[in-house]
């Protein structure tokens, strides 16, 4: 019997754990289907982990309730964060621009710091929850042993990466307790994109600098700057990702500016290597193979008009890219859809049964890259931890 159960030990579950020991509530379990805690999260940021971003911005995150994301955003804000994670658990941090990142640029040294906190009697590893009943006021928390708690804690991730533990059961064990209808159906945000155009599968493996838009049904969604990352499959890259956020049944667009600023060089690189072919003209200046494809889509072979010139750099400008689909939840980086967040009140805290507090990914919000996600599942963990203390007094 305990006073609280947190089902998961990723980001949000041990952050969760971890201010309730700061609050003095120690009478706690931690179960967790791995071997080990936060799997996913010592993946994140390229094993440096983003924690948070000091320019956060609400109206970044999808949600169904915006105006309670604010509030509880703003309970344990950014500033929170970075104190609780210096203060209470003494880990040093360092923010690239608006990036926040561990001193050591270890997503380990984030993992260790918070696991340290928290007693190893309060951790239940290497146990799968298959059931979760109500009796009385009180859950039975079934995996490979039976627990009761007074109050109980779904730190249980989304879908993305279910390899890391978080494979969607946590949205089963919620739903045999609550109403089906508060679930909003998940897919994959974050996630590289898929293309089955031909010719730029020949340029797999080659990055760009560039700037690229989506367009979605012929309307214009969004843009983002950075390196562009083509694969086997299609395009991949920070940006690629956070265009993906966007994207919506039916026709999706991604163009490519390769040029930015450059038509100059490529104009003068022609002129003064006319005698050669046009990829060797310019190729101290953009790849071969993409100066071929471009010259193959606009039906010209040789660069020499003025008028043929200007339809090869229009072109560069306005690369398109047709996506036929995504990645999938195998390999996106954050989960869209779950609870809602309209059905729990700002301690996280089902509204129809008391004691059963959510937080992470397996609410129905998302955010872009650059530690949107971790700053929800410190946050969301800090709201829990506040409504449970409440509760015990
Ligand atoms: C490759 C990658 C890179 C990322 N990089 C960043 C980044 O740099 N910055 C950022 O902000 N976000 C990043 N994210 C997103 C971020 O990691 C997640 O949003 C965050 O970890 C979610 O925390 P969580 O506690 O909700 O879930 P998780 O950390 O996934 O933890 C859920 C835990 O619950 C356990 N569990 C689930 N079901 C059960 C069950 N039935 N029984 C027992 N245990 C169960 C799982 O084993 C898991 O340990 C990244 C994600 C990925 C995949």
């Amino acid at each position: 019997m305990y006073d609280v159960i947190i089902i998961g030990a990723g980001s949000s579950g041990l952050m969760c754990a971890a201010k309730l020991i700061s609050l003095g509530i120690t009478d706690l379990l931690l179960i967790d289907s791995n071997t080990k805690p936060c799997r996913k999260l010592k993946m994140t940021g390229n094993g440096r982990c983003n924690l948070t971003n000091l320019e956060l911005d609400t109206k970044l995150y999808y949600t169904d309730d915006i105006e309670r994301l604010d509030r509880i955003l703003s309970r344990f804000t950014v500033i929170d964060t970075i104190d609780f994670f210096e203060k209470t658990l003494g880990l040093k941090t360092v923010h690239k621009d608006e990036l926040v990142y561990p001193r050591e640029l270890k997503s380990t040294a984030v993992i260790d710091v918070m696991r340290l906190f928290i007693p190893e009697r309060c951790f239940a590893l290497d146990s799968k929850v298959k059931e979760i009943r109500r009796e009385d006021s009180r859950f039975i928390v079934v995996s490979d042993k039976e627990y009761i708690a007074s109050n109980i804690v779904f730190a249980t991730g989304g879908m993305s990466y279910p390899v890391t533990g978080s494979d969607g059961s946590g949205y089963k064990l919620l739903a045999s307790l609550l109403d089906k209808d508060l679930f909003v159906p998940v897919s994959p945000s974050l996630v590289q994109l898929r293309s089955s155009d031909r010719d730029i599968k020949r340029l797999s493996g080659s990055r760009f600098n560039c700037r690229i838009s989506l367009t979605c049904n012929g309307n214009f969604k969004a843009e983002e700057k950075g390196e562009l990352l083509f694969t086997d499959y299609g395009i991949s890259g920070i940006c690629t990702m956070q265009l993906s956020r966007y994207l919506e049944q039916g026709r999706n667009i991604i163009t490519v500016d390769f040029l930015e600023n450059d038509e100059d060089i490529i104009r003068s690189c022609i002129e003064r290597f006319s005698e050669r072919e046009t990829c060797d003209a310019l190729a101290g200046v953009i790849d071969g193979v993409l100066t071929n494809i471009v010259l193959k889509r606009i039906g010209i072979k040789k660069l020499v008009k003025r008028s043929d010139i200007d339809r090869f750099i229009e072109e560069l400008h306005n690369f398109e890219i047709s996506i036929s689909g995504t990645n999938g939840l195998d390999n996106a980086q954050v989960t869209r859809g779950g609870l809602k967040l309209d059905c729990l009140d700002d301690d996280l805290q089902s509204k129809d049964i008391p004691g059963l507090f959510v937080c992470g990914e397996v609410i129905n919000v998302d955010g872009p890259c650059g530690g949107y996600n971790l700053q929800w599942a410190w946050s969301s963990a800090f709201s829990v931890s506040s409504g449970i203390l409440r509760r015990i007094g």
